[in-house]
């Protein structure tokens, strides 16, 4: 029996003040201000005016288990209770990225629950789109926390909707880190496509997500990874993601696209190279919806994910996510209200507030034109640039087009 796959109405918002106490420590890069300040600007430009706000429950075991070991649950339950205790390393915890914070395991579950809650949404035919951006733990592995992530919950969701019977699931990575995790929960199930845009892997940990890394078994050709050099900015990466994601999709025929939307690709973001504005996130995050509207009958499951720049980059890159995701998409120009700027300024003096919810960033770009398409413009930044995205995009479709039963030389697919 399939999915109840009925046409739902419009778009839901999962949040919690619970998700504020998913906070490591006060000098982790990782901290859950990030996401208040989301909640308050968007309210501040009446994004989510009349949206009722539904309050997860925490995740249980059970559903925990579906992609971890019960011996990590147990570890990430009982690990603040054993400070000093080494069996806590074994599983990832304690080290520099994950250290252990009080109540882990039940802020850990809150955002699985998060994350469920909205794949239940859409699936229930409740709603076409939901967000979490507390959500897009994508690091998490069955046995260990990785990449401040403790429960992968994108994976959890993921596996959720396949036991309601979704058979053609899409996952689309835009952090700009690899999606590990989620990759190598699905890599070897032909029931999930995982898409990864991120900083190359060579330049940047994890240090997968190579192009040639296609899928395993019988999910060989269901895993994608375009790997982008340090430095590419919003045009060159939105030319990458043309190349390679619409084209799988299509061919994938996907019945939800579940998109993990982490803004550490931003040209501020401290922990990172990419240089993408808040202009080219919106512009990725209204392409996945588009993907979803015209592949998915409109089912769009968006997750957070990395992004550390507190207040200049994470608070307008998802008020955007927000906004698109609710039909209430936000002109770039739009003013920050000074209610929101006071308030930031309250709370981190001196901090450099953004006048609009715009970089200024340049999200024109022309389409991948097929192998040599594109004659030299003479101007060699700009030929390195496309040099650069046009040489991963056809690593990429090389490695995994044909097995999506696509030509990859051919600039329609
Ligand atoms: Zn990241």
């Amino acid at each position: 029996m399939g999915p109840d796959l009925h046409q739902a109405a419009g778009g839901a918002v999962v949040w919690s003040d619970r998700y504020l106490e998913y906070s490591w420590t006060p000098e982790h890069p990782m901290n859950p201000v990030r996401l208040d300040l989301t909640m308050r600007l968007a309210s501040a430009l009446n994004v989510l005016e009349g949206v009722e706000l539904l309050d997860p429950d925490p995740a249980g075991d059970q559903d925990l288990l579906r992609i971890h070991s019960s011996a990590y649950v147990e570890m990430v339950k009982h690990a603040p209770a054993q400070p000093g205790s080494r069996a806590a390393a074994m599983f990832g915890l304690g080290n520099d990225d994950n250290p252990i914070f009080a109540r882990m395991h039940e802020a850990s579950s809150v955002i699985v629950g998060g994350t469920l809650r909205a794949a239940q949404e859409i699936a229930a035919g409740r709603a076409r789109r939901a967000v979490s951006i507390g959500g897009g733990m994508h690091h998490a592995m069955r046995n260990n926390a990785s990449g401040f992530c403790v429960y992968n919950d994108v994976a959890v969701a993921i596996t959720w909707l396949l036991e309601q019977g979704f058979d053609r699931i899409a996952y689309i990575d835009v952090d700009v880190h690899h999606g590990d995790g989620v990759q190598r929960a699905f890599e070897g199930d032909p029931r999930v496509l995982t898409i990864s845009i991120h900083q190359h892997p060579a330049t940047l940990w994890p240090g997968t997500g190579y192009p040639g890394e296609i899928g395993t078994g019988r999910g060989e050709g269901s895993v994608v990874n375009l790997a982008l050099q340090p430095g590419t900015t919003d045009r060159y990466w939105l030319r990458g993601f043309h190349a390679v994601v619409p084209g799988a999709i299509a061919a994938f025929r996907p019945q939800i696209v579940v998109s993990q939307c982490g803004v550490d690709s931003h040209r501020e973001d401290p922990l990172a190279d990419l240089a993408l504005t808040v202009d080219g996130q919106r512009a990725a995050f209204r392409a996945m919806r588009e993907l979803a509207d015209t592949y998915a009958e409109g089912r769009w499951l968006a997750v957070g994910g990395g992004g550390y720049g507190l207040v200049r980059v994470v608070p307008r890159s998802w008020t955007h996510l927000l906004a698109a995701a609710l039909d209430r998409d936000l002109d770039v120009n739009t003013p920050i209200p000074a209610e929101w700027r006071d308030h930031v300024l309250s709370r981190v003096p001196h901090a450099d507030v953004p006048e609009t919810m715009s970089d200024g960033g340049d999200v024109t770009f022309p389409r991948w034109d097929g192998p040599g398409g594109r004659p030299d413009s003479g101007v060699a930044q700009e030929d390195r640039d496309f040099h650069r995205v046009d040489t991963a995009v056809l690593a990429t479709r090389r490695a995994v087009f044909p097995l999506l039963g696509l030509d990859p030389d051919d600039r329609r697919d």
